[in-house]
């Protein structure tokens, strides 16, 4: 049955008792962008703008980013575009943004850190995605990767709103989740990077196959930091997608929305099997296993658990 409904999966994306999940796609670039929308996402609930400039070395200028930005916005052609601002540093170094050499880059200075050295690289990207808003007509949400206290929250929505913008930070680092009522206060949405924050909140490098186990998304501790930030969204009634790899595991994504997030963001191939997943699943059932995955010992416990509530018969 499920193969089926995916076959003919057009979106957009509902529970089977009809509650709307926005299945969005991540991307890099227009062409990427089109291919998303063709595949029947929703919009872009991640756009990495870092990957563009890989290898360079020297900051893009502002005409050059907004023609990019522009790109993405038009392919999406009304639809949600989540940008998010340069990820810099780790596993995607900049030449132009990044120091040369860290002993942990992963706990270095990486995304939004990166403004403390030299905050005009941040302001001229919003300036430069300011500008493709307006010649496109968009209305992107703008988000800070990285972000690690309420006051970095506060400082990035405040340039984000003067630009007219819509602000919100992704939840990658533990703090941030279990701060996240009052990341709230300042940012009108979250967006959980289930790849950094597992590695983040297990202490295992994300690249390192040997700890692959550790950095499972079914962990249930990273399950029980995305249920702390879905509630705190809830409470207030703002929106708290997962844009991390997560996303793109079907079942996974039934339990991520048991869980109350309330769009999924994955790689464009994976958007109609969730989709069609979510189809199959009434809200209930998705918070039940929910709850299981969130009781399981550890990872395989948690997705059989979890399988064994979704997948009847
Ligand atoms: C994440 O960390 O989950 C995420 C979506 O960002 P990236 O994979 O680009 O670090
Ligand atoms: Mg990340």
């Amino acid at each position: 049955r499920a193969a089926a409904a995916l076959a003919g999966y057009t979106g957009p994306a509902t529970t089977r008792d009809g509650v709307p999940v926005p299945v969005l796609a991540n991307v890099q670039d227009g062409e990427g962008t089109r291919l998303a929308v063709a595949a029947h996402a929703e919009g872009v609930g991640l756009f990495r703008t870092e990957l563009a400039f890989l290898g360079r070395a020297a900051e893009p200028t502002v005409e050059e980013q907004a023609r990019g930005y522009a790109a993405v916005f038009e392919a999406a052609a009304g639809r949600r575009v989540v940008l998010r601002t340069l990820d810099a540093g780790s596993d995607k170094p900049l030449e132009f943004a990044t120091p040369p050499e860290e002993a942990n880059p992963a706990l270095g200075v990486r995304g939004l850190r990166v403004a403390r050295r030299d905050p005009g690289l941040l302001d001229r990207q919003l300036d430069a995605v300011a500008e493709a808003a307006r010649r496109t007509g968009a209305s992107p949400w703008v988000m800070a990767p990285m972000v690690a206290t309420v006051g970095e929250a506060a400082d990035f929505a405040a340039r984000v709103r003067a630009r007219g913008l819509v602000p919100g930070v992704m939840v990658e680092v533990p703090s941030v989740a279990l701060l996240a009522d009052r990341v709230l206060q300042h940012v009108d949405f979250l967006s959980i990077g289930t790849n950094d924050l597992s590695q983040y909140a297990l202490a295992a490098d994300r690249l390192s196959a040997d700890l692959a186990d550790l950095t499972d998304p079914w962990q249930p501790a990273l399950l029980a930091l995305v249920e702390t930030a879905a509630a705190a969204g809830r409470r207030v009634g703002k929106p708290v997608g997962v844009c991390g790899e997560a996303a793109a595991d079907p079942l996974l994504a039934c339990v991520l929305v048991g869980l109350g997030v309330t769009s999924l963001s994955c790689a464009a191939p994976a958007v109609a099997g969730v989709g069609a997943r979510l189809a199959t699943v009434d809200l209930p059932a998705c918070q039940e296993a929910a709850a299981a995955a969130l009781a399981a010992d550890d990872p395989r416990a948690g997705r059989a658990a979890a399988r064994a509530v979704l997948v009847r018969g």
